[in-house]
Order: C-alpha cells, then structure tokens, then sequence
C-alpha cells in the first residue's frame, strides 16, 4: 500500500481548545503537545488530533516565541504510545493569515523531536501551526528522518466544515466560463473551498444518480461514486439519465453514472472515480477514507452502518437521508415523508435518529434481507422500498440543501440539523433527536483505524458483480456494449473537435477567472459598447454572438440602437455616441459616459476590450 497523501481532521470542539490555548491575550506565540489516532484510507493518511495534553509547569517557555522542553514530549509520546496514537506538535502564528509555512526554527524542533516520537510511538511526529489572524490550520507529518511530508488540507468538522487548503498541493482550480452563475451564488473564495473538495457519493440509484452530475456541474474536481448494482428495468422510472439499452446490456449503475457525471462537469480537469465496489469490504471503505464528505444514498442496513461509524470514528462527514411512502393498502396515498440530516460528532447517528436498526444489519449483511420469506416475516421491521421519481428528486435536494449548509453556511449558519418535510401538509420539522446516552457510534469519536471493524466479504456484491460480467460474455451483450461505447466515444471526440475549432472564441475567455467577483456576477449583463472595435475580431460565441448581429445591422444601415436589447440599453439614441455626431449628441450617450467613468464599482480594466457593462434597467 502506498500512502501518497497526508492530512489532519479534529473536530470543531478540539480546534476551539487548542486555539484558546495557543492564541494569547499578550500576542505572543505559544505551543503546546496533543495525539492524534491515524485513520488510513487507500491513498491518504488522515491525522485525527484527538485530546490536547496542556504542558505542565516548566514544560514551556514563551519570550515572544515558544520553546518546548524534551520533558514534555516524553510525557505525552509516553502517553501517546500506551493508547496506540500519535504525537501532534502545535504552535500559533498570532499574525499569520491563512497556510502556515514553517520557519527554519519550526523545522529544526520539529525534525529534532521526530524520531524520538516515532521510536516511542511508532507514528509519524505531526506539526501544526494556527494562524491567529483567521484560524487557520497548517500541517505536516514528519518520517522520522528528512523532510516532512505536508498535509494537503486540515479539516475541521463542526456545523460547518472549515478547511484550511495547502495552496502548494491543491492550488484553487480556475474558474471557467461555465461556472460564472455558480460562482456569483457564493462567490470565488468558496468556490475554491468547495471545487477543491473529494466528495464521495456512495450508491449511484435514483438519488446518487442525481446528486454526481450535480456536484460535476457544480465544479467539484474530484467526485467518486461508489455501486456495485447493474441497471435493471425496475430501476428505470427513477434512475433519471439510466436508459433501457442499459438496462438491456446489463450496465453496471456506475458506469450510467460515469457517463452523465462526465457529461455535467464544469471543472477544467474533472476526476471522476467510479467504484465497482461495496462499502461494506475492506477496499470499498479504504477508498471511502479518501474523501472529504461522503453522501449516503444507499437504503441497506449494512452499508449505512459503515457510513454511520465512519461519520464519528475518521471525522468524515456523511450527508444522509430517505424518502419513505405511506401508501393505503387499497390504494391511494396518505403521506410520503423524506428526510436529510448529517451525520458528525455532536449531531446523532443514524441510530439514534431512527434511521438505522442496527438489528437488521446482521439480516443484511448474511442475505437473509434478500429472502421472501424474512421479508414476509416482521414486515414493520423492514425498511419499506417504494420510491417514485418525482419525490424522489426532493430527496436530492434536500441532501444538497445539507452539503451547501455544511461547506457554504449561507447566512454564517452551518448545517440545520435533521429535517423532516411531511407531503400531506407541506411542512419542514426541525427534528430534535439527540445522541442516546450510551451511542456506541459517539464512543468511537476519533477513534481512526482502531474503530470497531464491520466490513466483510459482501456476496450479494459478489453475486450482482459474477452475473453483470457472465452476461458481459454474450455475444449479442459484447457487441451492444462495444457498439454504445464506441457512439459515447464518438460524442466526446466530437466535443473535443468542435471546442478545438472554437479555441479563437474561447481565447477571450480565458481572461475571465482573474476578473473581480462583481464583474463575474455582472458578466452576463455585458454588452458590446463600440461595435466596431470587435471588427475583425469579433468573438462568434455566446455573448459574441451579440456583436455579431450588431455588426450585420450596422452594415446594412440599420440604427445601431435597434440591435440593443431596449430592456438594457438606456440609451436609445445610439448614433448619438458614434465618431462624427455633435458634442451635444455625444454627450447624451449614455455608453460613452459609461466608458469614462466606468460601470458602478466594476475597474475600468476589468472590462474585456470594447465592452462595457450597461447599469441594469
Ligand atoms: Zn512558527
Ligand atoms: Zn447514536
């Protein structure tokens, strides 16, 4: 196994610790030791810093900077070492804003106490610095000799997930022309939060099916969705985008989800993982350890088990919930409920809000969930299954309502809490469930690769995975596979050649990330000030296009003003501002004025060549 990424996660409460500790009232530096358990996924180490450790009388020094005694680092690698954790070394930067590098003499205290930690300990020492000035958090894991491998991100998880990006390794994407309306919603600096995220959508049916083509189209850069099912013809009336030749090939649901995922993203280099995989085996839930926020749309209590201890024991947020219909036996419906709630430490756990009977789990995870005869059996005890696509659609939306509230915080508030939206009366509860005194998933908080284990071979995976590939040996399969890859092929050359030919059109572009967040908002109420400055060069795409059919009515003669959208452009007597007409005249037009003072706090340099912004009607 190789580890090819590292990071740190804590909770929002152990960041508030640490930083009441570090920050000082005097503006000084200060340090201070804790342990961390790992949590150890596929491709990514994650730190989770779990008790802070104050040092004790004489077990540090502050002069303006901090110095820590070797004393002090025993004692807590001691400690460290009796509960099977890690070293975590934390200082502040009281006037440090944003990612923190280290200093010569961070680095050489750092390095110094390394080996020694991973003697006692057997875990790489981590370092940490707080910037004062917003809080935010840096790391790096050191080996016990030579350089430090540094994180990619910190995360801290509270009611919002607060991330702190290493700007070396994981850069803000830029944004692109596709993105302007997402990006004017909440503006660049989130975006660069939101696009740099690994989210994992785990069970890719109507719901998952969803919600991956959403976050592609959102931005997000790095996407895995996770199903080991095929498609089926049952699936079809919700599985929205999944087609009856897919069904009919015996698709997997992934590879449908792969297709329309590809289709959305709106990122410049979009990495979509698809998983064949289940959650419940040991690899499935590696892989899902890589990821940042993990969204639960799978309705099996075994899977949702994982999930559940995954959200508290590698500090993972998962973004849950279900649609549940009360229909009258004899037909007609009384009521159809769905719910959306996170799961995270300080939230409950799916079982303690309902959603879970972990009693099912064992059901579900020997096959017996899938035997008519269980099923018939404690029918209240089974998790009902009717579904229809057109609320179905409701249950995505109230997840993403969820994902935007945790990463976004519209308003400064994080995320609500479990919602419950009852059909019959049209009403949104706020539910109250709290964690039950004796959660089992609250105990293991931060408990990393030392969580209870609950993974296992899963056959149903197994069975579902031998019959997709055993019909993949048809002839007549083989060659409707081959022949619908080739057409999905042909349609991503095509798009790959049509935007080749359209290079001249995109070149104006390209400019467009580095614009001011106003402008961007702004953009599409651009319009082309002096047409004639676009001759010869007049972009023939989307806005472009524009300028083009002002340019063809100005060659024949037509008043420039009538090919200006009226319910834009104030000024109706176009002419007035063209070379030649009286000062009077050119004084009168409002696009000239616009030009010399620019539009309303858009920099007159933020304007593309010969465009201006019109002030709204
Ligand atoms: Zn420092
Ligand atoms: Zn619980």
């Amino acid at each position: 196994m190789t580890i090819r990424r590292a990071s740190v996660a804590m909770t929002e409460a152990m960041s508030s610790e640490l930083a009441a500790h570090l920050l000082r009232a005097d503006g000084q530096e200060d340090l201070c030791v804790a342990i961390y358990r790992r949590s150890t996924g596929r491709e990514r180490v994650t730190a989770l810093v779990s008790e802070m450790l104050p040092p004790g009388p004489g077990e540090r020094a502050v002069h303006g900077n901090a110095t820590v005694t070797g004393d002090y680092i025993l004692r807590v690698a001691v400690a460290a070492a009796e509960a099977g954790a890690g070293v975590v070394l934390l200082h502040s930067h009281p006037r440090g804003l944003g990612w923190q590098d280290t200093s010569p003499a961070d680095a050489e205290a750092e390095r110094s106490y390394a080996y020694l930690v991973y003697r006692l300990t057997g875990l790489p020492l981590v370092g940490m610095t707080l910037a004062g000035r917003d809080r935010a958090w840096s790391a790096r894991h050191w080996q016990p000799a030579g350089e430090p491998d540094w994180c990619e991100n910190v995360r801290v998880i509270g009611p919002q997930l607060r991330v702190t990006w290493n700007p070396g390794l994981c850069p803000p994407p830029p944004v692109q022309q596709s993105q302007l309306r997402t990006v004017s919603g909440w503006g660049k600096a989130i975006q660069a939060d939101i696009a740099r995220l690994r989210v994992l959508v785990v069970g890719a049916g109507s719901v998952g099916l969803d919600i991956g083509p959403r976050l592609a189209a959102t931005g997000i850069r790095h996407i895995g969705i996770m199903d080991f099912d095929s498609v089926e013809i049952v699936n079809l009336d919700r599985m929205i985008g999944a087609t009856l030749l897919d069904a009919l090939l015996h698709r997997s649901k992934i590879s449908v989800a792969h297709r329309l995922m590809t289709g959305a993203a709106t990122a410049a280099d979009p990495r979509i993982a698809c998983y064949n995989q289940s959650i419940c085996e040991p690899d499935g839930h590696a892989i899902a350890l890589d990821y940042d926020v993990i969204f639960s749309c799978v309705d099996r209590p075994w899977p949702r088990a994982i999930l559940n201890q995954l959200a508290y024991a590698d500090l993972i947020p998962v973004i849950d919930g279900g649609l549940v219909i009360d229909p009258f036996s004899d037909g007609g419906m009384r009521n159809a409920t769905w719910r959306s709630h996170i799961v995270r430490p300080g939230r409950p756990c799916l079982v303690c809000n309902r959603q879970l009977d972990l009693g099912l789990v064992a059901a579900d995870r020997d096959g017996s969930l899938d035997n008519p005869a269980y099923v018939a059996g404690p029918a209240d005890d089974v998790p009902p299954r009717q579904n229809v696509a057109a609320l179905a659609v409701s249950v995505t939306a109230a997840l993403l309502a969820q994902f935007v509230s945790l990463t976004v915080a519209p308003g400064g508030r994080g995320e609500p809490g479990p919602l419950q939206y009852v059909l019959s009366v049209h009403h949104l509860d706020h539910r109250d469930d709290v964690s039950g005194a004796n959660c089992v998933m609250e105990k293991q908080t931060v408990a990393g690769d030392r969580r209870i284990p609950l993974t296992g071979r899963h056959l149903r995976a197994r069975e579902i995975q031998q019959a997709r590939r055993a019909a993949g040996r048809r002839p007549w399969i083989r060659a409707g596979r081959s022949a619908d890859d080739a057409l999905h092929r042909a349609r991503r050359r095509l798009t790959k050649i049509v935007s080749a030919r359209s290079a001249a059109d995109l070149r104006f572009y390209r400019d467009l990330p580095s614009r001011s967040d106003a402008w961007l908002a702004s953009a599409w109420q651009c319009v082309p000030a002096n047409v004639s400055d676009q001759d010869g060069a007049a972009p023939r795409s989307a806005l472009g296009l524009y300028a083009v059919l002002c340019t063809r009515r100005r060659a024949r003669q037509r008043p420039l003003s009538s090919c200006m959208r009226g319910d834009v452009c104030p000024d109706r007597d176009a002419r007035a501002g063209q070379a030649g007409s009286p000062p009077a005249a050119r004084a009168r037009c409002s696009r000239l004025a616009l030009r010399r003072v620019g539009a309303a706090g858009v920099p007159e340099t933020a304007l593309g060549q010969g465009w201006r912004r019109l002030p709204a009607p």
